[in-house]
């Protein structure tokens, strides 16, 4: 008996074997980077909670490292999105281990209605994504509607410097468009950091975990019209707000909401960028 022939904790292979057995050489088109440590995704299965009552509509599971842990950690139900169709074997043993608690969609998450997925009890989503795609999603679920969402949480994992951009507060340099929508809708927090050897292969940067949960009652704005002021008005961050805003009505706009035309983004509360948002000129 050889080291990969003994099971892991689960009584599944270990993540390494399963990754050489169905060959899955990471593909960087994909953004693939795997964690083949069960400790590891075991404490991000644990940064979502409990999990006993809920579905976890899990994104990109890859060869299937996090989702074994969910389904560990006493998860009801996983729903994975995967898009890469060579990862659906590994993904087909863990359900033939975990009868009737997976269902495996193979598809891109972009193109995903979750809210289909969520019919059935509570929700929570963990992922584990090319950050590309993770930012992309991230702004879908934080302007979904209606609002409080489907979700109970979003527990994501993001390069370091994208989580810091997620939890930053006006007056922070990494407060931008991400941070006031984030801010927003919920409370978010980086939970801890993992550095770049925990993945295979290793990415270049430290990421970190971080666990969003949705405000009951946010301010009352449009998440796109908000998303679309923030993105003028972080777009020439350097810039007097009179200019960046220039499409959007500038001075004419500040003046309605009562905003100082000199002040730079940085500087605006999530409560002021909402009254831009509800503003119109
Ligand atoms: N969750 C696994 C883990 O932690 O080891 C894999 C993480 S890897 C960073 C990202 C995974 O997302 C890959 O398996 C990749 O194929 C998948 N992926 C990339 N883009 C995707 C998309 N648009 N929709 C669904 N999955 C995607």
């Amino acid at each position: 008996e050889t080291d990969s022939d003994k099971l892991a904790v689960d009584g599944l292979p270990p993540l390494r074997a399963v990754v050489e057995r169905h060959g899955l050489a990471t593909k960087k088109a994909l953004g693939q980077n795997f964690l083949l440590d069960l400790n590891l995704t075991g404490r991000i299965a644990r940064a979502a909670g409990s999990m006993e009552k809920h579905t976890v509509i899990e994104v990109g599971p890859g060869p299937g490292g996090l989702t074994r842990a969910l389904l560990m950690h006493g998860a009801h139900k996983v729903v994975v999105i995967e898009r890469d169709d060579r990862c659906l074997p590994a993904l087909e043993e863990i359900a033939a281990h975990y009868p009737g608690r997976i269902e495996i969609i193979q598809g891109d998450a972009l193109k995903t209605d979750f809210t289909a997925l969520a019919n059935k009890g509570p929700v929570k989503i963990v992922a584990n994504l090319p950050y590309n795609v993770g930012t992309q999603l991230l702004v879908g679920w934080l302007e979904a509607e209606p609002w409080p969402p489907y979700f109970e949480s979003l527990t994501l994992m993001f390069q370091r410097e994208v989580a810091e951009r997620i939890v930053a507060a006006a007056g922070d340099s990494a407060y931008g468009r991400l941070g006031v929508l984030a801010g927003w809708r919920t409370r978010a927090e980086i939970r801890f950091d993992v550095p770049p050897q925990a993945f295979w292969p290793p990415p270049k940067v430290t990421s970190s975990v971080v666990h969003l949960v949705p405000r009951s009652d946010p301010l009352p704005a449009d998440g796109k019209r908000l998303s679309l002021v923030t993105q003028h008005a972080f777009g020439q961050r350097r810039k007097m707000l009179r200019q960046s805003l220039k499409p959007l009505g500038g001075q004419t706009l500040l003046d309605a909401a009562g905003i100082d035309g000199t002040r730079r983004a940085e500087t605006l509360s999530i409560e002021e960028f909402c009254r831009l948002a509800n503003t119109r000129v």
